[in-house]
């Protein structure tokens, strides 16, 4: 019978135990976590902070007696992973609520530590008002202040995902929102166009929004910024990173690549082919460059934690690579992107051209149309698509999702007017804005 050891029983971790099981009915599989909740969708925690979703525990997927009771697999909770022995295949652990130490064997080791919140080093970052967004226990402390202090003005310092979905939520609560971002422009991975559309969006929705600065310093309500401005907050959200957790990795002289994740094969195997690394904390490399490349996304923790439970069960399935793809709602705006965008495509000194289509989501005759902006970006002489972004109102995810099936099949971006796709009224147009792209990119 395998023994097989998980670190991390959220994202990746709880999600590769209960595939492992699925595959596998013999393996003993023991999962460590040092937090005491299991499985949630951190996804979701910005929407229980803003009311959205009502109840908190619906974000909560199972706990270890139910995970035992369904798939057979131990849980410990509160159990902090201290060191890894390589040699000797085992795993030294700590329980928290006793301080009792252990070691739990293993014939394979999955990491799936994820990462912490980067916060700056600048006065006033220990304040009990400053806050950051990794995991239940900081939604709890979120939600439990806005409940019980009853404030009026935040900051949220980071215009990346979780910065905007929490500026649209605290929007929601009717609080008084300012974003402070570093860069002249907020959502770095999309290109400059889409991202100031966004600005423009938390503009007309009342966020107010600072860019090229960060914040300096803060004492009492006062919070300083870079460029001098003070502001009063009752509390500030820091969202300007993710540090992927790989002390472990790093103790155990295992690969840390260029991204500063675990390095990966295909097969999510670290340079100690009996340990795998999956999810916020692993690198692994990019489906259009080949580079390396590391996604903290909840959609490739789970792709890497199925590539896992089909090697440890024989059958080798080989990653192949990353896209990056995410999509965001910013109040009544979804962007959403995949693959290169402008800013790599420069970085990478790459051949492109761009193809761009404004259209409707759906037939403009049907009453819920919207306006979307779908961009491709390709190589123009093999044709191959290198990466999108498409921004407006509804069906913005699925013009990125077909998208995305294209790259991952290789097709050419002329190949985009042949795609047969669903059409009615209500869906699409008989021209989808994907032939749209196809059509425009044949005759450019
Ligand atoms: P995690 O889910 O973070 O789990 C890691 C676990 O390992 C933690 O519980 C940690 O305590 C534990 N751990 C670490 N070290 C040890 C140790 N030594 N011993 C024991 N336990 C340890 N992704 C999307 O795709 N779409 C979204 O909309 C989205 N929204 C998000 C919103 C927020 C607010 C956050 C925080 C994340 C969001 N994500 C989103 C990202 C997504 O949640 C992560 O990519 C995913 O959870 C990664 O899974 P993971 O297993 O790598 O890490």
């Amino acid at each position: 019978m395998k023994k097989i050891v998980v670190v991390g029983a959220v994202g990746g971790g709880a999600t590769v135990a209960g595939q492992i099981r699925f595959y596998d009915p013999d393996a003993h599989i023991v999962v460590f976590d040092r937090e005491s909740t299991m499985s949630y969708a951190a996804c979701g925690t910005p929407y229980v902070i803003g009311g959205v979703i009502e109840d908190e525990r619906s974000i909560i997927m199972t706990d270890p007696e139910k995970f035992k009771k369904k798939r057979d697999v131990n849980v410990k909770l509160q159990h902090e992973v201290l060191k890894i022995d390589r040699e000797g295949k085992k795993v030294h652990v700590r329980n928290l609520v006793t301080g009792e130490q252990f070691q739990e064997s293993y014939d394979a080791l999955i990491l799936s530590p994820g990462g912490s919140a980067v916060m700056p080093d600048v006065k006033g970052m220990e304040s009990s008002k400053v806050f950051s967004l990794r995991n239940y226990e900081d939604m709890q402390r979120i939600d439990q202040f806005i409940k019980t202090q009853q404030p009026k003005n935040a900051i949220v310092s980071g215009g990346g995902f979780i910065g905007l979905e929490m500026a649209e939520n605290l929007k929601h609560l009717g609080l008084n929102v300012t974003l402070v971002h570093k860069s002249p422009t907020i959502m770095s991975i999309l290109d400059t166009d889409i991202s100031l559309l966004i600005e423009k969006e938390l503009a007309l929705q009342g966020v107010k929004l600072l860019t090229g600065t960060t914040i300096e310093k803060t004492e009492g309500k006062t919070v300083t910024l870079g460029n001098g401005i003070d502001l009063q907050a009752d509390f500030i959200i820091m969202s300007i990173g993710l540090k992927p957790s790989t002390q472990l990795a790093e103790k155990a002289e295992l690969n840390i690549g260029e991204t500063g994740g675990i390095q990966t094969n295909e097969f999510m195997q670290t340079n100690d082919p009996s340990i795998y690394a999956i999810g916020d904390a692993s690198e692994n490399f990019d489906m259009v460059t080949g580079d390396p490349k590391r996604v903290p996304l909840a959609s490739p923790a789970h792709r890497q934690a199925f590539i896992v439970a089909q090697h440890l069960t024989g059958n080798k399935l080989a990653k192949k690579g990353l896209l990056g793809t995410s999509v965001l709602k910013v109040f009544s705006l979804t962007a959403a992107m995949t693959g290169l965008n402008e800013q790599s495509i420069k970085d990478k000194n790459l051949q492109s051209a761009t193809v761009t289509h404004t259209g409707n989501s759906n037939a403009g005759y049907y009453p819920d149309h919207a306006q979307i902006t779908l961009k491709v970006h390709y190589n123009p002489e093999t044709r191959k698509i290198l990466g999108a972004q498409c921004i407006g109102g509804k069906g913005v995810d699925k013009r990125i999702d077909v998208i995305v099936t294209a790259i991952y099949a290789g097709l050419t971006v002329d190949d985009l007017q042949a795609l047969e796709l669903c059409y009615a009224p209500p869906y699409s147009s008989p021209k989808d804005p994907i032939n749209m792209i196809g059509y425009k990119a044949i005759t450019k």
